[in-house]
């Protein structure tokens, strides 16, 4: 009799078990909003230039709704689900190198401590209204990190891979010997690429390249076909809130 109670005791217990590890087992992949900026300055009709205020209006939204922006790292170990993801995750990424991420977004940021990631075109770097190595070496220092978004900023498709490849690998040997630091993410100009295009980068082993297919980044898409929010200054302010905390690439 004791014996079948026991019995009895270990079914339920393994039933009991077994509910409690459902939602273990049914776990959805990470989903991190990865949110694209290129200027931040005034230019009004300009998509993709973002006044400062609203530069600011954001990262105080992010501030007050305990949002932690990451470094690519720590973007890298929560979509791997490798650490437990801090509460309301965000990456925030600049594109091409305007000389504003250092001069107008860099003070913002570091005014509530945020990290960010900045994808450089190499061969701008320099001209009129982009960065300069010297501000590149201080928003690295910054705990910026800096990768490549390619040398001119071609539509990749358009190349050859050879040209491809050069586009892609010369910026990341530039950025690494200037700044001694690994550079092996990737955002595609234009969201463009092909099917050379993931070659190279998986055969150079990037680890993660960012599309402009709008959306949440997830651990259920390819690491080197990563979703982003491309941040449209035209856009309302709401709209900007409700790509921030509803995952639309579902
Ligand atoms: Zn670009």
């Amino acid at each position: 009799m004791n014996l079948w109670k026991n019995k009895k005791a270990l079914l339920l217990a393994g039933i009991l078990l077994a509910c409690f590890a459902t939602p273990a087992k049914a776990k959805h992949g990470a989903a991190i909003p990865v949110l694209n900026y290129h200027s931040i300055g005034v230019d009004p009709g300009n998509t993709y230039v973002l006044h400062p205020d609203t530069f600011a209006r954001q990262m105080d939204y992010l501030a007050a709704h305990h949002y932690t922006p990451m470094t690519l790292a720590e973007f890298a170990t929560v979509i791997q689900q490798d650490q437990p993801s801090p509460t309301h995750p965000v990456l925030l990424t600049f594109d091409d190198g305007y000389a504003n991420n250092a001069e107008v977004a860099l003070p913002i940021l570091q005014k509530y401590k945020f990290p960010a990631t900045l994808y450089l075109s190499t061969g701008l770097v320099g001209t009129p209204g982009y960065l300069t190595w010297p501000q590149i070496h201080e928003l690295s220092a910054a705990g910026w990190d800096i990768a490549s978004h390619t040398v001119t900023h071609p539509h990749l498709p358009k190349l050859s891979k050879k040209a491809q490849r050069e586009e892609i690998l010369a910026a990341r040997a530039k950025i690494e010997q200037e700044l001694g630091k690994p550079a092996n993410t990737f955002a595609y100009p234009y969201g463009d690429y092909n099917r050379k295009t993931l070659r190279i980068l998986k055969k150079a082993h990037f680890s993660y390249a960012f599309t402009t297919h709008a959306g949440w980044a997830s651990s259920d898409q390819p690491p080197l076909e990563l979703h982003r929010i491309v941040v449209d200054s035209q856009k309302p302010f709401e709209e900007w809130v409700q790509q921030l905390t509803e995952d639309t690439s579902k």
